[in-house]
C-alpha cells in the first residue's frame, strides 16, 4: 500500500502509515509547547533539562524524550533537571538546544501579538 499523503510504501505489517504518524505525533507536541513556553517566560514554570554524558539539552514539554534540538533523549542515564528560564539556563544548554527555543520564543511572541487574549480559552 502506498501512503496517499506522503506516498511512502507502507509495509503490509502496518495499517497506517508510520511516516504520518510520526508527524502526527510531532505536530501534537510542537501545539503543546507554546503554553508551556508561556509559563517558562512568565517564571512560573520550569524548563525541563536533561543532561546525556557531558551535554545538557532542553526536553520537549510533554516529550521527555526529545529535544529541543532533535536528539533523542534515552530514557535511562540521562539526568533530569527542572531549572528556571535564564541566561544560566540558556548558557548551559546545548547549540541546538538554545536556537530551537530561541526560534519558538520568537514565533510564540508573534503568536501571542496576532491573537487577543480572550480568544485563548475558546478551544
Ligand atoms: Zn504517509
Ligand atoms: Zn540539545
Amino acid at each position: 500500500m502506498i501512503c496517499p499523503k506522503c506516498n511512502l510504501s507502507i509495509p503490509d505489517t502496518n495499517l497506517a502509515c508510520p511516516r504520518c504518524a510520526q508527524r502526527r505525533l510531532d505536530a501534537a507536541l510542537a501545539d503543546a509547547q507554546p503554553e508551556y513556553l508561556r509559563r517558562v517566560v512568565a517564571g512560573t514554570w520550569d524548563m525541563q533539562l536533561a543532561k546525556v554524558g557531558p551535554t545538557v539539552h532542553a526536553t520537549m514539554f510533554q516529550g521527555r524524550m526529545r529535544a529541543y534540538c532533535n536528539a533523542a533523549i534515552p530514557e535511562r542515564g540521562a539526568k533530569r533537571m527542572a531549572w528556571p528560564y535564564n541566561s544560566k539556563t540558556l548558557d548551559a544548554i546545548c547549540v541546538g538546544c538554545r536556537i530551537a527555543l530561541k526560534q519558538a520564543m520568537e514565533d510564540l511572541v508573534g503568536g501571542a501579538a496576532s491573537i487577543p487574549a480572550t480568544s485563548s480559552d475558546t478551544h
